[in-house]
């Protein structure tokens, strides 16, 4: 075969066969591909599509690039969940630990910041001590021992993904739907999972702000689970403001905290609870998500996952004394407060201008060797639909550097719309197809 009679196959929206996309992948990893063929090949892809049996072969390919963990011996079920990416969403922190202390296992590979949204290894990594990275015996150690464990893509799980993913992010083929469906699920299938719960973002702050094309991933994410023998759901879910009052690094996770020690903030709870229910469901702890949701509330409010979450700090090496000084509010050294210009009501937050002020504060990078502040980011005030009287606060910003929050207020300018009629909020859950 020769790359570039694939390359031109797709270019010219062809459907390929499952052995001219393994000779590319393969041929990508061990060097016979080259990374601007790879790259073309990506494009040709994020124009023409991929049909629902290319999908297919291009995940299992991945997939089977490293190894497939097999957790059959433990007999508990186990059940993961993925978001799409979206600013603010820390949900993972909560249901994760939630999840775990119903007796479900959780085996949960995670991302760092990709664009505007932000990444749960990075919001672990402000936890001082706290180690994301295990080789597969180690992953499975702490699976085994406390129930869950949260780390990053390690080389022996899904290579080609990590390589393609680190591709797409400097060649703009994020996003197509074949390509963040193999890309997730490669990831979702090597860790062991028996069942999979998606939070498909839609709204301007998703990956995918298409509505139509956000619910077509939903489906494809399903289907895809389905022809591996996996049970899924797939939750969307609004991403037109930030989920929760909450954004970066550290304050995401002491958001968490907050939560998990009984302060239910109303979206962040919501959606925590419908993907823990889901979650509950898929693994047969509960006869529904909406009984899973009931039994969910009960973890938070007896602090089950408070304290599954502590054990899974301690045994990840993270400092548990700094977690338990929670409430001692950690915060940057400077700090500045935006405020109304007018009276009204919120009606609009962008969500991914608030993603990328956060990254402006130094929340994320720009850079792949960037420094993060892990202190730094984003306290909401108000949300869409709140009403307002000129002068109040409507969020404030932080970071260790005072030029940053200029620039990250820069960023805001035109991000926070006030309208004086009452604006119709979008609802959070939109939908779950199963
Ligand atoms: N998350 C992933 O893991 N991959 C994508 O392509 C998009 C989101």
């Amino acid at each position: 075969m020769n790359p570039v009679e694939i390359i031109k196959l797709k270019r010219n929206g062809n459907a390929l066969s499952r052995d001219q996309i393994k000779y590319l992948i393969e041929g990508y990893l061990d060097g016979n591909v080259t990374e601007y063929q790879m790259s073309a090949f990506l494009m040709a892809v994020y124009f023409n599509n991929m049909n629902e049996d290319e999908t297919f072969y291009l995940t299992e390919i991945m997939l089977n690039s490293g190894t497939v963990l097999d957790l059959s011996h433990i007999k508990n079920p186990k059940v993961d969940k993925h978001s799409t990416g979206g600013v603010g969403d820390k949900t993972s922190l909560i249901l994760a630990p939630l999840v775990a202390s119903c007796g479900i296992y959780v085996p949960m590979i995670s991302g760092r910041g990709l664009g505007h949204t932000g990444g749960t290894l990075d919001k672990l990594e402000s936890i001082t001590g706290f180690n994301v990275n295990y080789e597969i015996e180690d992953f499975k150690r702490i699976l085994e021992t406390v129930g869950l464990v949260m780390l990053g893509q390690t080389s022996e799980l899904a290579p080609a993904d990590k390589r393609i993913y680190a591709l797409r992010d400097v060649t703009a083929t994020v996003e197509s739907i074949p390509l963040i469906t193999s890309s997730i699920m490669s990831k979702k299938l090597a860790e062991g999972a028996d069942a999979l719960v998606f939070d498909v973002k839609i709204g301007v702050g998703a990956n995918l702000p298409d509505k139509d094309e956000s619910i077509q991933l939903a489906k494809k994410l399903i289907s895809t689970s389905k022809k591996f023998g996996k049970k899924a759901i797939a939750v969307l879910s609004d991403m037109e403001q930030p989920l929760g009052m909450k954004i970066g690094n550290w304050l995401e996770i002491e958001e968490c905290i907050e939560m998990m020690n009984g302060k239910l903030i109303p979206d962040l709870y919501k959606l925590t609870n419908v993907l823990a229910g889901a979650m509950l469901y898929l693994g047969d702890a509960a006869g529904s998500i909406e009984e899973g949701e009931k039994i969910a509330l009960q973890k938070i409010s007896d602090k089950s996952a408070y304290k599954k979450f502590l054990e899974m700090v301690e045994i990840q090496n993270g400092d548990v004394s700094y977690v338990k000084d929670w409430a001692n509010l950690k915060r940057p050294e400077f700090s500045k407060l935006i405020k109304a210009e007018q009276d009204g009501f919120i009606s609009e937050m962008h969500a991914s201008d608030f993603g990328y002020a956060a990254i402006e504060l130094g929340c994320g990078r720009k850079k792949t060797d960037d420094k993060i502040d892990y202190l730094a980011g984003i306290i909401l005030h108000k949300k869409c639909g709140n009403e307002i009287r000129k002068g109040d606060v409507i969020c404030e910003l932080f970071s260790d550097d005072k030029l940053r929050i200029d620039i990250a207020e820069k960023r805001l300018e035109q991000s926070i719309k006030i309208s004086k009629i009452k604006p119709k909020v979008n609802p959070l859950i939109i939908d779950i197809l199963d």
